[in-house]
């Protein structure tokens, strides 16, 4: 297999070159640093500064600027300055799309400028030609006579640069050759570092952000693919998801990106992009990271010799189907009613609602309802929507009411002693993937036959590696028994916790593999989230939490889609509208278009090209001003904001993508 990573099984950091930005070092195995972007006019010297202090007030170790022409970039060097006498020697960052004129001003001025080499030279024009070798090698030599300059000022001023690629905005003649790709994203960066090896300049940092976490995640280990076979060493990566969105979702899909390649040891530095204040970044950033102060472990977990999945691709692991997980099936979700009676009130919180007064009493469902109900010992005493499975333990499956409803869960050792009957058709069996003895696991191996649903989870610190490694092996033997990814946490705050789920269930669903998602917390411990002394996420119903967190994950995995998605950006210094009321406004009235996909951005120059895959767009195209869009086609023009979400739903609407919101869908 191409190398991306020091080791599968033991974290390990990924080797990288060191980078001096200021005065802080990056990459070499410095600690993972943590950063943000301001959203202010850059032009408004007191706002950035003030913004840019809450940000390192926040942790923030880098604080970037947007410098959209040569203005901005001139004022940078007043924020610095005023930011410098208020005692703040943090790094600071030009942000550069199109405009190399305002980059060559930024580096004389900043420690880094950040560069797109989709944009940086090219304009997008959505057009596609064949170009033949020789017009390719005219065009790079063309970028090397606009990017040089850049180079040779950053070598001479000591200041470092980012070759960030964005998925959505890869150039004409990149989408012309490469496609859409993550090899697209590689390329598209590796053109303009071997301008810069080529002048002798080695202060850069590397960055394939995509919203969609996949791409993301292949761009990167392709690009320490490439560069390591091209140099023979590989430059720092600074990891991100780019247009996450708010809230839980925003969260959920950078911690799925960011810790599936966090957890193999790769990643210098990182940005968690929220349609938020950037100060509320830090946080999740800085829990992100603390996940990986522990240090080398795993040592338990035996080496991966024959990988039986591919990292640079998507393919989900052949499974056979048992009963209804598992084979062509979507992944299912597992709820946990071990501590409380299931009621016909309390299953409203994984998506069954009951109305007790029509006929018969009748179950509707969301599209976010579980598969099945753990009880631990219990029996249900109602009549459940034939669409619920129960799972009971092993121990109380004999007397359990209805055997085409309930199913037994065994833990490794009562299946392989017989020592409780089992169903016929579907039985769980749980195991610990990091401490289970070598000689039982092959035994279990042995055991499985066409009714076992594997349930995997892990109690040693490096969980989510031995999960994975269990499942290569299983696929190495060409064992085809439905997994289900089962996480537990004890960690008190929702951010820790969604990070955890996320990133724990989110890499092995990332590589293909997983059936199924069972999460757990202690509600006991669960603390909601409070920014800048705010509750800004509140868990009331901590089982509806689980549910949705579940279901959340499960959809930026892309395995199963339950709701709208929303692709929004950050927003920065170009935004011409309030990004976050405008997507709370639009959230609030397409929540229930599941599967459609809608981007929220807040300017014209940079948002169509980094909408990526959206079904839809709303951009703003000047002040008051919103253009939309079908795809990567303008559809209407500058409607005035106050109009523009009703616009909006008519071309839902117009293109058969808009239902009107029905409570929900009868189940029996
Ligand atoms: S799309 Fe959003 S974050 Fe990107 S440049 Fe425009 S306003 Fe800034």
């Amino acid at each position: 297999m191409q190398y991306y990573c020091e080791s599968l099984t033991g974290y390990k950091r990924l080797p990288t070159l060191e980078v001096k930005v200021g005065d802080l070092t990056i990459g070499n195995g410095a600690p993972i640093r943590i950063q943000t972007m301001t959203t202010t006019d850059t032009m408004d010297t007191a706002a950035t500064v003030a913004q840019a202090i809450r940000c390192i007030e926040a942790g923030s170790e880098l604080v970037r600027i947007t410098a959209p022409s040569k203005r901005e970039a001139e004022n940078l060097a007043v924020i610095k300055r005023e930011l410098r006498a208020r005692g703040y020697q943090t790094p600071l960052v030009a942000d550069i799309h199109f405009t190399p004129n305002a980059a060559e001003i930024a580096a004389r001025i900043v420690e880094k400028v950040r560069v797109n080499p989709g944009n940086y030279v090219d304009k997008k024009k959505f057009e596609f030609k064949n170009y033949t070798d020789q017009a390719y090698q005219e065009e790079i030599a063309r970028i090397r006579e606009r990017f040089t300059p850049l180079v040779r000022i950053c070598k001479q001023y000591g200041t470092a640069m980012r070759i960030g690629t964005n998925h959505g905005s890869l150039s004409d003649r990149i989408m012309s050759r490469y496609g859409d790709t993550p090899m697209g994203m590689v390329e598209s960066a590796m053109e303009f570092l071997r301008i810069a090896r080529d002048e002798h300049y080695h202060q850069i940092i590397l960055s394939m952000k995509a919203s969609n976490p996949h791409v993301m995640v292949q761009a990167y280990r392709r690009l320490i693919s490439s560069m390591e076979e091209e140099f023979g060493e590989i430059y720092p990566l600074h990891l991100g998801v780019t247009e996450a969105g708010d809230g839980e979702d925003g969260r959920i899909k950078s911690a799925i990106g960011i810790g599936t390649l966090l957890e193999d040891g790769i990643g210098d530095t990182i940005r968690v992009s929220l349609t938020e204040e950037p100060e509320y970044e830090l946080p999740v950033c800085q829990d992100l990271v603390s996940r990986y102060l522990r240090g080398a472990s795993g040592t338990r977990i035996p080496p991966v010799t024959k990988v039986s999945y591919d990292p640079f691709g998507f393919e989900r692991r052949k499974t056979t189907a048992v009963g209804r997980v598992g084979g062509a099936q979507v992944p299912v979700v597992i709820a946990d009613y071990s501590d409380e009676r299931p009621t016909p009130e309390n299953l409203s919180s994984i998506g069954y609602r009951h109305s007790p007064n029509e006929r018969f009493g009748k179950w509707h469902l969301s599209d976010a309802a579980a598969d099945f109900i753990y009880t631990g010992a219990r029996y249900v005493d109602f009549k459940l929507p034939g669409t619920l499975g129960v799972i009971c333990d092993a121990q109380s499956y004999e007397k359990a009411p209805d055997k085409d409803q309930y199913f037994p869960l065994f833990i490794a050792e009562t299946w392989l002693d017989k020592a409780y009957p089992s169903s016929a058709t579907l039985n769980f069996v749980s195991l610990d993937a990091g401490t289970i003895a070598p000689e039982v696991w092959q035994r279990f191996r042995e055991s499985l036959d066409e009714t076992v649903v594997v349930c995997l989870y892990s109690t040693i610190p490096h969980a989510m590696a031995s999960v994975r490694a269990r499942i290569n092996e299983l696929m190495g033997e060409k064992i085809s028994n439905p997994v289900i990814l089962c996480v537990e946490t004890s960690l008190g705050s929702i951010d820790e916790q969604l990070i955890h789920f996320s990133a724990e269930c989110g890499a092995p669903l990332l590589e293909g593999m997983g059936d199924g998602v069972w999460i757990k917390n202690h509600p006991e411990l669960t603390r909601n989230m409070q920014v800048s002394g705010r509750t800004y996420m509140e868990v009331r119903d901590n089982r509806q939490f689980l549910n949705n967190t579940a279901f959340s994950i499960l959809q930026a995995t892309r395995t199963r889609i339950s709701k709208t998605e929303y692709i929004s950006c950050p927003s920065c210094g170009r935004t011409l509208f309030d990004l976050q009321e405008t997507t709370a406004k639009i959230r609030a009235v397409t929540h229930h278009l599941k599967g459609v996909k809608i981007a929220i951005m807040g300017c014209i120059v940079n948002g169509p090209g980094e909408m990526a895959d959206a079904d839809f767009g709303y951009v703003g195209s000047g002040p008051g001003k919103i253009t939309l869009y079908k795809g990567k086609d303008i559809v209407k023009r500058n409607v005035p904001a106050e109009t523009a979400v009703d616009e909006l739903i008519d071309l839902l609407k117009e293109h058969g993508a808009w239902i009107d919101e029905a409570a929900s869908t009868p189940a029996d």
